[in-house]
């Protein structure tokens, strides 16, 4: 099965750098991830955590949108098709968007299989923080406004799959 993201990457063996169009990335196990969520999940409460990985993942959602509207010129909708399908590129689970509606500031993310709730284990509320602030970060981008970004549903609660509704303030 290809994979743009795979296929494009490059390797500096002297710095230990990999770049995805000269973008930095890492690979990380899920499991680091995990032990650490919980880790100050334990010291300072999830809903801080929460909090605290949703503002992680606006900067990476921010910084995307801006440059794939400002280097590479595409629409509100060509931005949303590419995370969409660089976010499961890049193994961050199968993402599909149920609704996008720039009009009305709403956008509605499902992602199935999300690593970050496949190994955190039951919980009673959603865990992939990450995700919800990088889906924030990159609709602040289009909508032009600050948003809201909600997991309605989460594997790690028992759902089908993880789903994200971000909307405009
Ligand atoms: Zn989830």
């Amino acid at each position: 099965m290809s994979n743009s993201i795979l296929e494009n990457l490059t390797y500096d063996p002297d710095q230990g750098r990999i770049a995805f169009k000269d973008v930095r990335y890492l690979l990380i196990r899920p499991e680091t991830l995990r032990d650490f969520q919980k880790a100050v999940e334990a010291e300072l409460g999830r809903e801080k955590v929460a909090e605290m990985m949703l503002q992680g993942g606006l900067t990476g959602g921010r910084l995307s949108s801006k440059r794939y509207r400002e280097v590479f010129g595409y629409s509100d909708q060509q931005i949303v098709e590419f995370m969409v399908k660089m976010g499961s590129e890049i193994g961050w689970g199968k993402f599909s968007v149920e609704k996008f509606d720039p009009a009305k500031g709403e956008l509605v993310v499902q992602v199935a299989s999300s690593p970050f709730a496949a190994v955190y284990g039951q919980s009673d509320t959603g865990v992939c923080h990450l995700i919800r602030g990088v889906l924030a970060g990159l609709a602040e981008g289009i909508f032009g406004r600050a948003v809201t970004s909600t997991e309605t549903h989460c594997l790690a609660k028992g759902d089908a799959h993880c789903r994200f509704a971000i909307r405009a303030a």
